[in-house]
């Protein structure tokens, strides 16, 4: 028999989340308070976060217990299944060996609710009771509406403006989750107000959307706010992709060559590689490569400059060191693929600059006609997002077959695209077309960036 799934069973499932930062060569940069300039405190964070996942973001323990209440609730979805493709391998005529791991399965879709559960659970466990937050496609918007009505949270969302337009459904799935989702810019907030004010019509951005969340949860003792990505404690709580999919591989005999997955913050890769990476780091498995996919119109790490830079549009956060696009980045709204964000996860990026991952810039309509073909052969409607690795994986897999090796790629399949079928439809009617981001737009911004000491 040629199996095509692989099973983990629920007490075999991973009890604890893996901390890359055990096992980095060099540490982190330091996070930098925005009005000193110093490295940050935990004290600075604490009217945006619990004291939870504050001390997991600066952990240094490898390993990190993940809560039975979060256990609990993992377990109506997890372990998700390893797939091997192999109606793909037959199409691409490929002696490649494809595997992937597929976080579509849940309630919200995504692989966003491994960290949204934990998330509100803190939370919760500190006793707040209500949760801000921004959201782009919508699929954090969800995942977080999703975990607040099982920790009976309230949570509000400020969606960009395009999406909200574009995706009523993602809206509509929040607010039967029970959350309450605005546009931004909004007139909720003074960002949004200003914005308003100056760009009657602004299609809102992430950066935007992460100022008005930050500005209300600051305004409120019983409110926190929450990130989807980015963020090192996010990066950890993905990891139990990974920590899984390592088990999975194991039963099917199969040792990764290659890893690809794509990157709009950071989170859902960093999830699937990270518990690899230390093969690499260790010396176990040198040559292996880990390719991070980023869209053409927002090339993050492929064309932004790495530096220290807010984390949102009105320099409220943190200073993190990130590939950026600058904070005032707006994504020219042409694009359909999502991963719109102008920073990096300071982890894949200090990786990179460590030369242990590479990184590659896709254009959209490739990236479509490669979620079609995976949908002709797997059947799975892939989110945008995950067709970017789905692009790379086929182009790496065609490889293998000019040059006659049979390496084993694993994708990092993200989520599927049930609410993204507008996009599709735009690119069979041949409406899509590709951008590439000016080199010279990343070169103005960087006179916007923060001076840091
Ligand atoms: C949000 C999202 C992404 C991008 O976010 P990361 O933090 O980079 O993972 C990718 N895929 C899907 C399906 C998403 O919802």
């Amino acid at each position: 028999m040629e199996r095509s799934m692989w099973f983990l069973d629920q007490k075999d499932m991973p009890t604890k989340w893996y901390n890359i930062q055990a096992d980095l060569p060099e540490p982190l940069p330091p996070v930098l308070h925005p009005g000193t300039g110093k490295p940050i405190t935990p004290n600075d964070l604490a009217p945006l976060f619990p004291m939870g996942l504050i001390m997991q973001e600066v952990s240094q323990e490898r390993w990190i217990e993940i809560p039975d209440e979060v256990l609990e609730v993992y377990r109506t979805w997890r372990p998700t299944v390893l797939y091997r493709a192999r109606r793909l391998e037959k199409a691409l005529d490929t002696p490649a060996k494809i595997f992937y791991k597929y976080e579509g399965t849940n309630q919200a879709g995504s692989h966003k609710p491994n960290t949204a559960v934990a998330q509100a659970y803190y939370n919760k466990v500190e006793g707040i009771k209500r949760i801000t937050t921004e959201t782009g496609a919508g699929q954090w918007g969800s995942a977080l509406a999703f975990a607040g009505a099982l920790f009976d949270i309230e949570i509000k969302v400020y969606m960009v403006r395009i999406s909200y337009d574009q995706k009523p459904y993602r809206r509509i799935a929040m607010e039967v989750w029970g959350a309450n989702c605005v546009p931004s810019p909004s007139t909720d907030t003074k960002a949004g107000r200003d914005m308003l004010a100056k760009w009657p019509d602004c299609p809102g951005s992430l950066g935007l959307a992460i100022s008005e969340a930050v500005e209300d949860a600051v305004s409120r003792d019983d409110t926190h706010y929450s990130l989807g990505s980015v963020l090192n404690h996010v990066l950890l709580h993905q990891t139990i992709i990974g920590e899984e999919t390592r088990k999975q591989m194991e039963m099917a005999d199969a040792y990764p060559d290659i890893i690809v997955g794509c990157i709009g913050g950071g989170s859902n890769f960093a999830g699937q590689f990270l518990p690899w990476i230390r093969d690499k780091i260790s010396g176990k498995s040198p040559n292996m490569r880990i390719i991070c996919v980023e869209p053409e119109s927002c090339p993050t790490v492929t064309k932004g400059l790495y530096a220290y830079d807010f984390g949102d549009m009105s320099g409220l956060t943190p200073l993190l060191k990130m590939y950026t696009l600058g904070h005032t980045f707006v994504p020219p709204p042409i694009h359909a693929g999502g991963l719109r964000y102008h920073g990096m996860a300071p982890i894949i990026c200090h990786l990179h600059k460590l030369g242990l991952i590479e990184a590659q810039a896709v254009p959209q309509t490739a990236v479509f006609e490669a979620g079609i073909k995976f949908a002709r052969t797997e059947g799975i409607i892939s989110a945008p997002e995950p067709c970017h690795d789905l692009k790379v994986a086929i182009d790496e897999a065609l490889k293998c077959k000019e040059e006659g090796k049979s390496k084993t790629i694993l994708i990092a399949h993200s989520g599927h695209g049930h609410f993204d079928l507008a996009s599709y439809n735009a690119y069979l009617q041949g409406k899509l077309i590709d951008y590439a981001y000016p080199e010279e737009e990343v070169r103005k911004a960087q006179i916007e960036l923060p001076k840091v000491a």
